[in-house]
C-alpha cells in the first residue's frame, strides 16, 4: 500500500529546494528545507505552517492538506480562482495584441493609399 508520504517523498524528487534565490512562496524559508516546482500551480511543500488546515489561503495559495495525521508539511497550490484570473489575463493581453496587430496593418494600408 501506498501512503501520502510516499508520494509526497517521489514528488519531492522533482521539486525545487528553497534557497536565498527562490524562497518559499508561503512562509519564506530560504534554508532549503522547502520544497516547490514552479509549474502552473506552483506546487509547494511548506514546513513554515505546522498549523495549516486545508482551505486556509496565503496570499493566491490554498492549503490542500491538513495535518490530521501529524504532518507538518502542508501542501499549497496556487487557487484555481487565481489561476482563472490569471487565464484571463493572458486572454485580454492576446486580444490587445491582435488589436494592435490590426490597427498596424490599417495603418501601413493608409500608407501605401496615400
Ligand atoms: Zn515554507
Amino acid at each position: 500500500m501506498i501512503s501520502p508520504l510516499n508520494d509526497i517523498k517521489s514528488f519531492s524528487d522533482h521539486l525545487n529546494a528553497t534557497s536565498k534565490h527562490d524562497p518559499c512562496e508561503i512562509c519564506g524559508d530560504i534554508t532549503g528545507r522547502d520544497r516547490q516546482k514552479h509549474n502552473q500551480e506552483n506546487f509547494t511543500l511548506c514546513a513554515g505552517t505546522p498549523t495549516a488546515k486545508k482551505g486556509d489561503r496565503v496570499g493566491p495559495y490554498i492549503c490542500v492538506n491538513d495535518n490530521a495525521k501529524g504532518h507538518t508539511t502542508h501542501i499549497w497550490i496556487l487557487d484555481k480562482g487565481f489561476s482563472q484570473w490569471e487565464d484571463d489575463r493572458k486572454t485580454q493581453y492576446l486580444l490587445e495584441k491582435q488589436r494592435r496587430a490590426l490597427v498596424a496593418e490599417q495603418e501601413r494600408q493608409t500608407k501605401i493609399q496615400a
